[in-house]
């Protein structure tokens, strides 16, 4: 039997507009034997049925799965899996890798209706992420579904130890199936890069750059770039593709650079002009002398909970100002980016405006930038659209 959680009085209307969330302060009282990661039926104070989830302690109590009262079980997950694969290859797919086996998203959290969860896919590869207690506990059935409903799905690798509720129910980093060989090759647009999830950050790859950096790819022609926070250097890649005449990775992670040259050698042999190099970023702006046509600027989140805004605000303020400072005079490009789901775009333009005003510089914004198709953001949910960039002419 699920477990029951009944909402403080009028607390029931973010519910009844589909918002995935119930903070902790709406809950009046739930069953005293619910535990982390169990399913609860939620109802409002009259006792109506509002939806079912995953109870998790800490601010948010509910992560909301079903606003019907439907089993959560083996069969949600394998048709929640479904309805989010086919939607990809209706809308998705064609358009941009074209055919299956290559690298998207293929769950994005409450964008498909599966809030705490996340899928990547990399050729017959599928990487998971689970980011609450439920979802932790459901990762074989989860497992299970995806080699069942995707067709090019063979291997399943489990990485959520990073991810995971710190302190709570601990998920492993492991392999769900059989052992894959590592690394595997995927190609993006044409541009190959080796993914190696037992190793890398996130799932193991950034898919959510993907349309950005075809993007840069044609400003590149002839120009001399630097991409700061480059970690496997998949925007060089496209910049090189794109003709540039050098181009420099930076990122204080040793092996992230090692991986972004070996990516760049894959692509190019040694015929091209990269260098990566392993620094600080804020310390290597302020050595850096030359100038550039063409800088990247992808920070890691800065601002992971709203109590951290004000302070990632001042970050990015300063790291585009240094950044704006090295772009040729002559007039140039800055690729900036922030991938806080905490700073909203507004917050985001307005620090890179302070950043434009500090330098004195004359800035103009060509494109607006965003997270690609197949990170798709629920309309309730306004939170998932985390990725957030300005193409800025800079002169
Ligand atoms: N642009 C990349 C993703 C960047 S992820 C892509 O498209 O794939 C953020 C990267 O910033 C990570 O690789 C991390 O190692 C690096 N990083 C974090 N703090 C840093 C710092 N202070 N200086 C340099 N690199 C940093």
């Amino acid at each position: 039997m699920d477990k029951k959680l009944f909402l403080r009085r009028g607390r029931e209307d973010s519910i009844k507009r589909f918002h995935p969330w119930i903070f902790s302060g709406a809950v009046k009282n739930a069953d005293s034997d619910v535990n982390e990661g169990d399913i609860v039926t939620v109802y409002s104070s009259e006792g109506e049925f509002l939806c079912k989830g995953h109870y998790e302690s800490g601010s948010i109590a509910v992560r909301i799965l079903s606003f019907v009262d439907e089993e959560i079980d083996e069969q949600f997950f394998k048709h929640r899996i479904s309805e989010a694969y086919r939607m990809r290859k209706k809308y998705i797919l064609p358009v941009f890798a074209g055919e299956e086996g290559s690298v998207y998203r293929l769950v994005h959290g409450e964008g498909d209706s599966l809030s705490g969860l996340v899928v990547d896919i990399y050729g017959d590869l599928a990487v998971l992420q689970a980011h609450s207690t439920g979802m932790g506990k459901s990762c074989s059935l989860i497992a299970k579904a995806l080699t069942e409903v995707c067709e090019s799905v063979k291997y399943v690798y489990n990485k959520s130890l990073s991810t995971m509720p710190k302190g709570k129910y601990a998920v492993e980093d492991g392999w769900l199936s059989e052992k894959r060989e590592l690394p595997l090759t995927v190609s993006e647009y044409g541009n190959l890069f080796e993914i190696n999830p037992e190793d890398g950050q996130k799932t193991g790859f950034f898919i959510d750059q993907r349309e950005n950096r075809r993007l840069l790819q044609r400003y590149s022609e002839g120009a001399s770039v630097l991409n700061l926070f480059s970690y496997t250097g998949a925007f060089s890649v496209y910049a090189l593709k794109g003709g540039a005449a050098k181009v420099e990775s930076v990122d204080s992670s040793l092996k992230a650079i090692a991986q972004a040259n070996r990516n760049v050698e894959i692509n190019f042999g040694d015929r091209a002009s990269h260098r990566g190099t392993v620094a600080d970023i804020f310390d290597y702006l302020k050595e850096a002398e030359d100038s550039y046509d063409l800088i990247v600027l992808d920070p890691p989140a800065f601002a992971k909970h709203r109590n951290a805004v004000a302070n990632a605000l001042q970050a990015y303020r300063r790291l585009n100002a240094r950044a704006m400072e090295k772009i040729n005079p002559a007039g140039g490009m800055l690729f900036t980016f922030s991938c806080s789901q905490a700073v909203d775009r507004l917050q985001f333009q307005q620090a890179v405006f302070s950043a434009a005003a500090m330098t004195g510089r004359q800035a103009s914004i060509l494109h607006c930038l965003n997270q690609p198709a197949d990170h798709p953001v629920s309309i309730y949910h306004p939170e998932g659209n985390y990725l957030k960039g300005l193409a800025v002419y800079v002169k």
